[in-house]
């Protein structure tokens, strides 16, 4: 099977589509909890 786009999932804090199993970049949290801080806040 050749997929050029990865399987994403929503992220469930922010929304954003994200690996599975990964650390949402855009809100800093995973599985509900908030593990980093954002980086991209403005
Ligand atoms: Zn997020």
């Amino acid at each position: 099977m050749k997929l050029s786009i990865p399987n994403l999932v929503a992220c469930g804090s922010c929304g954003a589509r994200i690996r599975p199993h990964h650390v949402c970049p855009k809100c800093g949290h995973y599985k509900g909890n908030l593990v980093i801080e954002p980086e991209n806040l403005a």
